[in-house]
């Protein structure tokens, strides 16, 4: 896609720091990093985000993680490593090309706050039965 900059990043029209490539998948180091290692694993494939990901560009892309996030923990040894992929604006999403963050976890300054708030209280098991019953309707249809 013409006007996308990581399209452009793996024709090599925008420059990157490469941590890996394959017929299928770039990978390379996000340029404005939260932890030491912070790396973006895309598809070559321009493919909006997961909800667009045809089946095939999303084995391809799982495949090369865990080699990624080996050759982090590896380099660093992080305490841990949140791996995070952002879809639509919404929810975070700046660059509109598919892309996983790997973000080795360090300490509890290292600039990544995860906190879950669980409504647990609210979805009782007769609710997370209706809501699962809403997503299965939709895989068989
Ligand atoms: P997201 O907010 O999930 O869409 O993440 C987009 C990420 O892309 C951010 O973490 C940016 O720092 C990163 N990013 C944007 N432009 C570049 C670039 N030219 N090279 C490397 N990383 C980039
Ligand atoms: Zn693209």
């Amino acid at each position: 896609m013409s006007d996308c900059i990581f399209c452009k990043i793996i024709d090599g029209s925008i420059p990157s720091t490469k941590i890996y490539e394959d017929e299928h998948v770039y990978a390379f180091m996000d340029v404005a990093p939260l932890t030491k290692g912070h790396t973006l694993l895309v598809p070559k494939q321009h493919v909006k985000d997961l909800l667009e990901m045809p089946e095939d560009v999303a084995r391809n892309l799982y495949a090369a993680a865990p080699k990624i996030a080996n050759a982090i923990q590896s380099a660093f040894n992080p305490q841990g490593m949140n791996t995070i992929n952002n879809n639509g604006s919404f929810a975070g999403q700046t660059v509109f090309h598919y892309h996983l963050h790997f973000i080795p976890r360090y300490d509890e300054t290292d600039g990544l706050k995860v906190k879950w708030e669980t409504k647990q209280s609210e979805f009782t098991q007769d609710v997370l039965k209706s809501v699962g019953e809403q997503i299965r309707e939709k895989l068989n249809q």
